[in-house]
């Protein structure tokens, strides 16, 4: 599309991604092809040199694959975006990009588990050194920058906390010791929050959450915010294989294009929730960033769109009530994921994040009783009446 740098944010998520197709297409086509022929030698030759677009290999890049691609950093505001088989993918992929031994990385003590879990495993044993902290805390995050730091890697809203951290602030720490800033911005999606815009180089998503939004396919994305940055990512990716399949591709470019409206009335539902949960007797605290009682009230106005659909609140009862209520829900799944259709609830301290360490999650802000919520597009009066009947049963 010759004009999409003029279109607005919901005609990019319908048109942003497509060529025009040769046999006129509406979506874009599933290439399930694991290599494509060439026409003779030199073309093929051509390909391997970098001096042709053609295809060659889909682990290497497919055109399914790359509409997504093209679609994503579009959204984020990016030079191009790199798909990945999985969120967790994009994030080795980050890892194994920037890092290497003897370097040292800043990042949110709350972040998503197993992005901790790797580093604080496999790439310590490759002597990449790690601190973890609250990055809402902008002294601290100067203090942890050492001379062998190469990295500040930020998620915000964290996991499960809620806390939000400073992304112009943190990037221009960032920027000023030489480090590369990273974003996970898989909570809020970039119809509600667009890190590059604020100052970082590198975004990326685990598109299994809001992106795709049907609970239906795990797949990554990692957003590039300069041509550099993106020819020190792409070959990371195709080297370690961790690459997107077509047919996941298609999935996430079909989810894509309802982000704004699933995530506009899932948001709805939660700021309604949020507000039922604080009033509710038997609960102890909520934090959303949509409440004013949250600690960076403010600071979610100013960076990001809206606060999202995303809850956590601990019962008066502490983990015993929170059991009472998460086998007694109805609607609500108890499973872990978030970001999709349909509303989930989990326990962090024994699913999630059962693998950190009970100190860590207790300097992280992740109590034992700590319930995450992850809100739907359901019908807002199905999804109180569950909490109200689950929680009458405390
Ligand atoms: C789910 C998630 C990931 C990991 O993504 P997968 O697609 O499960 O590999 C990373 N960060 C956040 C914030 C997530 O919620």
């Amino acid at each position: 599309m010759e004009h999409e740098k003029e279109l607005g944010f919901n005609s990019l998520l319908i048109h942003g991604g497509m060529s025009a197709d040769p046999l006129g297409s509406a979506t874009v086509p599933i290439y399930q092809t694991s290599t494509f022929a060439f026409a003779n030698v030199d073309e093929g030759a051509r390909c391997f040199a970098g001096e042709s677009d053609g295809y060659i290999y889909t682990r290497i890049g497919n055109p399914t694959i790359a509409a997504l691609e093209k679609q994503i950093a579009i959204l984020e505001k990016g030079f191009g975006a790199i798909a990945t088989s999985s969120g967790m993918a994009a994030v080795s992929t980050i890892y194994m990009a920037f890092l290497k031994s003897g370097d040292h990385i800043v990042s949110t003590d709350a972040v998503y588990g197993p992005a901790r879990g790797i580093m604080e495993s496999y790439f310590r044993k490759f002597g990449v050194e790690s601190t973890y902290l609250n990055t809402s805390d902008l002294d601290a995050v100067r203090r942890a920058i050492r001379p062998n730091t190469r990295m500040l890697y930020i998620e915000t809203p964290t996991n499960p906390t809620m806390e939000i951290s400073d992304l112009e602030a943190c990037c221009a720490i960032a920027h000023e010791h030489g480090l590369v800033a990273v974003v996970d911005n898989t909570f809020s999606s970039p119809y509600l929050q667009r890190p590059i815009e604020l100052g970082a180089d590198v975004v990326f998503h685990s598109m299994t959450k809001f992106i795709n939004g049907h609970a239906d396919i795990v797949a990554g994305i990692i957003i590039a915010k300069t041509e550099e940055l993106y020819l020190t990512i792409r070959p990371a990716m195709v080297g370690m294989g961790c690459n997107m399949d077509p047919h996941q591709a298609y999935m996430v470019l079909r989810g894509v294009k309802t982000l704004a409206i699933r995530v506009a009335r899932a948001q709805e539902n939660a700021i309604q929730v949020a507000d039922y949960l604080e009033r509710h007797p038997k609960v102890a605290w909520v934090k959303y960033p949509g409440l004013k009682s949250h600690p960076q009230y403010a600071l979610a106005q100013k960076q990001m769109d809206g606060p999202g659909a995303m809850i956590s609140f601990e019962l008066k009862g502490g983990l015993g009530a929170g059991k009472v209520l998460m086998d007694n829900v109805r609607l609500a799944m108890l499973a872990v994921s978030l970001g999709g259709i349909e509303t989930l609830i989990q326990h962090p301290a024994s699913m999630t994040h059962s693998k950190m360490s009970r100190e860590n999650r207790e300097k992280a802000g992740i109590s034992d009783g700590l319930v995450r919520f992850a809100v739907g597009i359901e019908d807002l009066q199905d999804i109180i009446a569950d909490l109200d009947q689950a929680l009458a049963r405390i």
